[in-house]
């Protein structure tokens, strides 16, 4: 398995449980190619959820081109001498992703794809050429939700290869959900028992401009005059803030909580917690459905579009006026309830694993 950033280790954490089930006819090695590497991004997860990489391929810091040349030079050299794999699994849509599925390929080795076929069609999405592009070489396509199957078929992929599995992502939160549920996280955020919002922020469309963080920082404004706001902030969005020197009248909020990026065990007891969701996460949007929380997504459109027609999710324009109708129908009861979209059960892994016996059998 093949894994670079913060999702990906979240989606992977039940594969070594299950793997150990078939230890006499089948075995699995994490690659961590080290694109996300610090603590707080990628040690930890691994901490919590009990999993460890076999190799490190430590990656430098650079461009995504730059990036993903070192990964694919570094697994080809780890696939061709040290370990050589039947097959390779990539997770979700992230450069190792790409880097990885390419890499297999060439090297003729089969690949699976963990999370196919999603789609937001926004050509403005780093991400949606790595989904594109990894399933056009991935042998076996593993989906989360129904669209992917019909996204796939289109793009002329076979439906020999499609399985439809469900999600693993909502594997690990089914298995930690005591851990989950144990964190101290409001204790440690000392909010007094106030009502609070979850906020995240982290795509390019939102955060990479001057004005796209003064619309931000307004809707803060305007959300915590009734809630404290809690906004564990990832690395892209605090270097923006310091490019623009707009950190400090961030801070000047006193409702709003920033705090790192939080661990995995924090930061799902305060989706559980919160009144509702602001984000334009992927992850988030499932995981605030499968809680049934209320989450608004301030994208104007969704790879994960079963969010919306099951979940609690709603893609909503980054206006204040339509956000607030938004919160008004939270507040008045009124918001749709969801419902959880089928195989999102916590027996994603097996399934996956399941096929992959057959498939090398
Ligand atoms: N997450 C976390 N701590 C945080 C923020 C997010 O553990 O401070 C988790 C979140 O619950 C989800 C995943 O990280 O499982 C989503 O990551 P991110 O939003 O970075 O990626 P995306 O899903 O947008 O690709």
């Amino acid at each position: 398995m093949v894994v670079g950033a913060r999702p990906n280790f979240i989606k992977i954490s039940q594969f070594p449980r299950v793997f150990k089930k078939y230890r006499g006819d089948l075995q699995c090695k994490i690659v961590h190619t080290g694109q996300h590497y610090d603590d707080k991004m990628s040690t930890v997860f691994f901490k919590q959820l009990g999993i460890h990489p076999d190799f490190y391929l430590d990656v430098k810091p650079g461009t995504p081109a730059t990036q993903m040349a070192q990964i694919m030079l570094g697994l080809e050299s780890l696939l061709s001498t040290r370990y050589r794999a039947d097959l390779v699994l990539v997770v979700g849509d992230v450069n190792s992703t790409l880097a990885g599925a390419l890499t297999a390929n060439k090297m003729n080795i089969p690949v699976g794809h963990v999370e196919s076929g999603l789609r937001s069609f926004d050509r403005d999405m780093p991400e949606e050429f790595n989904r594109v592009l990894a399933d056009q070489v991935c042998d076996l396509l593993f989906v989360t939700e129904k669209s992917g199957e019909a996204n796939l078929l289109k793009e002329g992929k076979s439906r020999k290869q499609i399985s439809f599995v469900g999600n693993t992502m909502i594997d690990t939160l089914v298995a930690f959900d005591k851990e989950i549920k144990r964190s101290d996280i409001l204790d440690k955020l000392s909010l007094g028992g106030r009502p609070f919002v979850l906020m995240t922020m982290h795509r390019p469309s939102n955060v990479d401009t001057r004005e796209g963080l003064r619309k931000l920082q307004d809707l803060i404004g305007f959300i915590s005059r009734r809630y404290a706001v809690v906004f564990p902030i990832h690395p892209r969005t605090i270097a923006r803030l310091r490019e623009f020197r707009m950190e400090r009248s961030f801070k000047s909020n006193k409702n709003l909580f920033f705090t790192e990026p939080l661990d995995y065990f924090a930061f799902q007891k305060l989706i559980i917690s919160s009144s509702f969701i602001v984000t334009d996460s992927g992850g988030i949007q499932e995981e605030s459905t499968f809680r049934k929380v209320p989450c608004l997504t301030l994208r104007p459109n969704t790879e994960r579009p079963s969010t919306v027609s099951l979940g609690t999710n709603s893609l909503v324009p980054f206006e204040l006026e339509t956000i607030a109708e938004h919160i008004g129908r939270i507040e008045s009861g009124k918001y749709k309830k969801g419902k959880i979209p089928p195989f999102w059960d916590g027996r994603s892994t097996e399934r996956i694993v399941k096929t992959i016996r057959q498939f090398l059998r």
